[in-house]
């Protein structure tokens, strides 16, 4: 590839005076901006010929890798495909030229979309009801919580302020508690890495407002104490709450609301298919059993008797209590739409099949590759499994080094260094949807990797080689980060 032509910003491919498009011609007549509205220096604009434009970002876009390039074996965030029916779908000019202002008569399709998904998905994870307005797994983690405080507000049982959270939990958890002004307790995990029920027994008393889970947890390991657990939080007059930003290896298997939760959150950008990275976008979709449907934010799209769609900030419902919005609008709609055609074009029969095939891959990997990786715990794992580095300590190779020549076979790299509960984490989830031959090929890669570390470790450790840009300073890219084009020239200069 041409980098002088295509590897740069596209401010240094400007011109000045090279156009790429033209305006219509004005037929409205001549009106001057107001001069206050005015800026008082052109604006910095890249001047450039339409093929350099074009061929500029799709040059970009080839650089980056995302699941329709390879295998992206993300452990905790489950890359996994996007059918291209769900882009189809959600660019449908009858869903992407609806305005959210407009009258609910003329949007009743749109209203059952959002009712739909939120009936399938309590059918999923057998909850009472759910909304669709948080933005992101984070972002339901608090509204969930609120809702919880919510409960216990209003039963006139404020001192109920503390969270307990297991040690292996995502970092997102604790963060959303805090953020909701509750205090977390962390409760450890067995040398199984599972919750250690003698340590969480002391932990429980009438300060506390629930306890946060995921089963299978950030190890990927079934908490096959749970039922017991639930109880015992339950019987001191806390809440279960579940973080179903993974509910992955749960479809067709089991459902959070049989085990006792009382809310969840889900990530219909995970589990539902839906693209994300980069920050977005998202939509972290939060159910609640039958005694907390009042707290539900608004607005919430339910059915009248008559069978018409409507927004419960329209209709004065009984019971239902919280006025609290927590994004603007339904949420995410064109996520949400993506979600429900994905459940949809699956269907009931095949959407089992989901939980079960996602373990299976990744037992499947762990058992191929323990040999050369340490397993710190061999066990079963559900959808996802964690090493702990290469088996071989002697050759200084880390699971940093390991992530990067990964990319050189073009690979993504599994998440790294985490969960924290292991020195050198590597957390691998396949996902359901990748054919046993590109999983075969991921694992014969990481068996060659392994070989190198042991008889060529440096050509690991440089790594990556074939990339357009081989490894940055991390530390330098975190502390010294150059954000604008303008401190780029001048850092030149
Ligand atoms: C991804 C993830 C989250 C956070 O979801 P965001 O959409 O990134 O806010 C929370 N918990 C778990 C277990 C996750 O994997």
């Amino acid at each position: 590839m041409n980098n002088k032509l295509y590897g740069n910003l596209i401010f240094e491919l400007s011109h000045e005076g090279r156009q790429g498009y033209s305006l219509p011609k004005n037929s409205f007549g001549h009106h001057e901006v107001p001069a206050d509205a005015k800026r008082a220096k052109d604006a910095e604009l890249p001047e450039c010929d339409e093929m350099t434009v074009v061929r500029h970002y799709t040059n970009l876009s080839e650089n980056n890798f995302g699941v329709h390039n390879g295998f992206y074996p993300l452990g905790s965030c489950t890359m996994k495909y996007n059918p291209p029916i769900n882009e189809e779908i959600a660019n449908h000019p009858a869903f992407i030229n609806l305005h959210p202002l407009q009258p609910e008569h003329t949007v009743q399709g749109a209203l059952e979309v959002e009712y739909e998904l939120q009936k399938n998905l309590a059918q999923i994870t057998g909850l009472e009801e759910f909304t669709l307005n948080p933005f992101a797994g984070a972002h339901g983690e608090l509204t969930g919580l609120m809702i919880i405080r919510s409960y216990h507000e209003k039963r006139g049982d404020a001192k109920r302020t503390k969270v307990i959270v297991p040690d292996s939990a995502h970092g997102t958890n604790p963060a959303s508690a805090a953020v909701c002004g509750l205090e977390v307790v962390e409760v450890k995990s067995t040398p199984e890495g599972l919750v250690d029920v003698e340590d969480l027994k002391p932990l429980l008393g009438d300060d506390i407002a629930g306890m946060m889970m995921t089963n299978p947890n950030t190890l990927g390991l079934f908490e096959k104490e749970i039922l017991e657990i639930t109880k015992l939080v339950h019987d001191c007059g806390g809440l279960m709450y579940y973080d179903g930003a993974n509910l992955n290896p749960l479809l067709g298997a089991c459902r959070p609301g049989d085990m006792g939760f009382d809310v969840i959150h889900l990530n219909l950008h995970k589990t539902f298919s839906t693209p994300h990275g980069g920050g977005g976008p998202g939509s972290g979709a939060v159910g609640v059993g039958k005694i907390l449907t009042e707290f539900l934010p608004q607005p919430h799209v339910i059915k009248t008797a008559d069978g018409k769609f409507t927004t419960t900030n329209n209709i004065a419902v009984p019971g239902m209590d919280t006025p609290t919005a927590v994004s603007a609008f339904l949420g995410n709609y064109s996520v949400n739409l993506r979600a429900l055609t994905y459940v949809l074009s699956l269907g009931k029969e095949n959407f089992r099949m989901v939980g079960p095939l996602a373990t299976l891959n990744a037992n499947y990997i762990k058992e191929s590759l323990k040999d050369d990786y340490e397993l710190p715990i061999d066990t079963l794992c559900k959808h996802e499994f964690v090493f702990d580095g290469l088996k071989d300590k002697s050759t200084g190779v880390t699971t940093m080094d390991v992530a990067k020549r990964l990319l050189d076979y073009g690979y993504h790299a599994p998440t790294i260094y985490f969960p924290l509960l292991f020195h050198e984490a590597m957390m691998i989830e396949p996902t359901e949807t990748e054919s046993k031959d590109t999983i075969d090929g991921f694992i014969e890669v990481m068996h060659t990797i392994a070989k190198e570390a042991r008889e060529n470790p440096e050509i690991v450790k440089s790594a990556p080689h074939n990339t357009p840009i081989s490894r940055i300073d991390d530390v330098l890219a975190a502390t010294h980060p150059i954000l604008t084009y303008k401190q780029l020239v001048n850092d030149k200069n």
